[in-house]
């Protein structure tokens, strides 16, 4: 069946190598890996017909040709046509070039029409002289540009899927029921029109759509597919709960919101069932999330078994662990903390009451999975702000369940609402439940956008929002990676504040200082005794310091919008009204004055989470480390979201009616081995 790659034309060990990388490793392969676009060869454009920012083929006679010294030399000629003057200019050039480039030459190119200083130009546009008696005739076909790799040219790629097209393309089965796919082409009709479109070809839309109906489907059915196995394993099934939980949530100094009864009800029956739940929790930022975890994690402790809240930052984990203590100690439950910072004697005591099951509820880090921990009985894993871990990572802590026979249940908890396309294709091993409520009494926040030449002003908000007695984060992200960097501008901001407000105390929290020393700003913070903390993107996640009332972000321009929906999310969780300054440096471009225009219209994270996804794509919204490289090879999910509803309904037909092809179906889509279930 599987026929190598080695067996087609020009095909040697080290390009089998490099089509890998691409996700081709046999020659049936090549036929779904589809052009990305096209350029359109087909047809010459009026020179004064050309759009900037897309690609033509011009054809004209040259009226000049020298060099331009400038910042970079380049060799500029220009070109006419009947009504226009075009100019091309190329930095890589020889000898040769200039001198076969001659005024009164005829030439045709085909490049990316840009605006250059003097008008129209094409940056190096393949070109050919020509004999404008006699030219050479035009491609009757689109010219497809795959997507590829380093060391693999396009024109191999042609060659290499048109020896697929003649060889594999007559074996390629449909997998999906037909009757589905009415309005559809067939599969096979589909690939060939994709690879070779025909120029007057009306039907390319609808072929696209076919093939990305498959992508999508084969990563749904994939997860769905572990999600079912999941459902053989075996776990603890708890008892129901305790009858301390009612009166410990009655004394709680505030009731708990209805969505939150809602989500703890469906939590309390998962974790009476004998198979591990796997529940994503979706709540906007400030939803209570905190607390859903708590009752769960409770619920854990009170049947004698094991929670384990693992969170992405050393400094969340900390304040999850003194929120969680100060609840639960009056119920005679310890909390253990775990991360990589601390004291190595306390660690290796908190390792070892995890060990002995003397310890039911431990908050951390990373820390939590590393090998030298080990659970007498973890029965509940709870991630949070699950957007900053990997898949990998949300299946580590999964491992180390009891006696490894027992799979523990998972709650996954994010901020950062999952639009329906990715929940369907990358969330669909997990039943979801969503917090669509805020607590009472908030009042939104007040989002505003000042360029930095304005900072004295911003220093002065400051200063004023402070002398009554409300605190203040002034973030610095930085533009440079390093985290040092990071750390350094920062301590400089921290610096020259304190410089412009002698009287107020500010303190300063980054990535570079030890636990002990984050921990110690933090509650200086948190009880008031220090007004401004200036801070890295370190507090994006989870801090809870309700008496903070003004959020300054500097470089905001330079940020995704859930990571500044999240920074904002620190204020605005006290009863008084709250306000976020959103500062940039001007001028912005076009993309970055959209995004700060939909951060300050907009206190809704799913709202925002959307246009996130459309302004920047998936792999950004679930972070890097989540999607790898590679996420989707074919579909899009913010153009494709309309064909959502065809996958949904064609995935449980086939998982009822046709299993065969739904391993047949993930094979051909994810060749690399599902990952998911390698992980799992
Ligand atoms: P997130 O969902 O962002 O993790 P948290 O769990 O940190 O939100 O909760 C934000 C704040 O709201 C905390 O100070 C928490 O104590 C408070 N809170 C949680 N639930 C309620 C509620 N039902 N009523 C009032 N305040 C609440
Ligand atoms: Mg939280």
């Amino acid at each position: 069946m599987s026929e190598p790659l080695t067996t087609l034309r020009g095909v040697g060990p080290q390009l089998s190598k490099r089509l890998q990388k691409l996700g081709i490793q046999q020659v049936s392969d090549l036929l779904f890996h589809l052009p990305l676009r096209y350029q359109d060869r087909t047809q010459l454009t009026l020179i004064s017909n050309l759009q900037p920012g897309s690609s033509a083929l011009v054809e004209g006679v040259i009226t000049g040709c020298g060099i331009r010294f400038g910042k970079r030399r380049s060799l500029l000629c220009t070109i006419e046509d009947e009504n226009g003057t075009l100019t091309f200019r190329l930095f890589h050039f020889n000898k040769g070039q200039q001198a076969a480039l001659q005024q009164g030459r005829s030439i045709r190119c085909f490049g990316e029409i840009r605006h250059g200083p003097s008008g129209l130009e094409m940056v190096h546009p393949e070109y050919e002289l020509i004999d404008p008696t006699q030219p050479p005739p035009l491609e009757r076909e689109l010219t497809p540009v795959y997507p590829t790799t380093e060391g693999v040219r396009q024109r191999t790629l042609f060659s290499l899927t048109t020896q697929a097209l003649e060889r594999a393309l007559p074996s390629i089965t449909e997998l999906l029921p037909e009757s589905m796919l009415a309005s559809w082409p067939p599969l096979p009709q589909a690939l060939q029109n994709l690879h070779r479109p025909d120029s007057a070809d009306q039907n390319l839309p609808q072929c696209r759509e076919r093939i990305a109906i498959e992508e999508l489907l084969a990563h749904h059915l994939s997860l769905q597919t572990l999600r079912h196995l999941r459902k053989h394993e075996h776990a603890t099934a708890l008892p129901p709960p305790d009858a301390h939980i009612e009166p410990f949530i009655q004394h709680l100094p505030f009731a708990l919101t209805d969505a939150q009864r809602r989500v703890i009800d469906e939590i309390t029956h998962d974790l009476q069932q004998p198979h591990p739940m796997q529940r994503l929790l979706q709540g906007d930022v400030g939803s209570g999330k905190t607390l859903v975890a708590l009752c769960a994690a409770l619920h854990t402790a009170q049947s004698g078994k094991q929670a384990a809240l693992m969170a992405p930052t050393e400094l969340l984990a900390t304040q999850h662990h003194k929120n969680l203590s100060t609840l639960l100690r009056p119920m005679g439950i310890e909390v253990g903390l775990l991360v990589s910072g601390m004291d190595r004697a306390e660690r290796t005591n908190t390792e070892q009451q995890l060990n002995e099951g003397a310890l039911l509820i431990v908050v951390g880090t990373h820390a939590l999975f590393q090998s030298s921990v080990h659970f007498k009985s973890l029965t509940l894993a709870i991630i949070d702000e699950q957007h900053r871990f990997g898949v990998d990572q949300r299946y580590a802590l999964q491992q180390k369940g009891e006696n490894g026979t027992y799979t523990p249940h998972q709650l996954v908890m994010t901020a950062t609402p999952i639009p329906r396309t990715l929940a369907m294709t990358f969330y669909a091993d997990l039943d979801s439940s969503i917090i669509d409520e805020l607590p009472p009494g908030r009042t939104p926040v007040q989002t505003v956008t000042i360029p930095d030449s304005r900072r004295n002003d911003v220093v002065q908000r400051v200063h004023a929002n402070c002398l009554q007695g409300r605190q203040a984060y002034w973030v610095c992200p930085l533009i440079e990676e390093s985290e040092s960097l990071q750390c350094e501008a920062a301590t400089d901001q921290a610096q020259w504040l304190q410089a412009q407000l002698p009287e107020l105390k500010i303190g300063l929290v980054h990535g570079r200082l030890s636990a002990v020393e984050k921990e110690a700003v933090m509650s200086a913070f948190h009880q008031g005794v220090l007004q401004i903390l200036v801070a890295t993107t370190v507090i994006e996640v989870g801090v809870d310091v309700p008496n903070a009332s003004l959020m300054i972000i500097e470089n905001a321009e330079r940020l995704g919008l859930s990571q500044l929906h999240q920074l904002r999310g620190r204020v605005g969780r006290g009863a008084t009204a709250s306000s976020c300054v959103l500062m940039y440096k001007a001028p912005l471009g076009k993309i970055a004055t959209e995004r700060l225009q939909t951060i300050r219209n907009s206190n809704d994270g799913f709202e925002i989470a959307r246009k996130d996804l459309e302004i920047r794509g998936p792999g950004e919204l679930l972070g890097r480390r989540q999607t790898g490289d590679q996420l989707l090879r074919f579909a899009d999910l913010s153009r494709d979201q309309h064909l959502i509803p065809v996958v949904e309904k064609i995935a449980p037909i086939l998982l009822r009616e046709h299993f065969q092809s739904v391993n047949k179906l993930i094979q051909r889509w994810i060749p690399n081995g599902n990952k998911y279930r390698s992980i799992g």
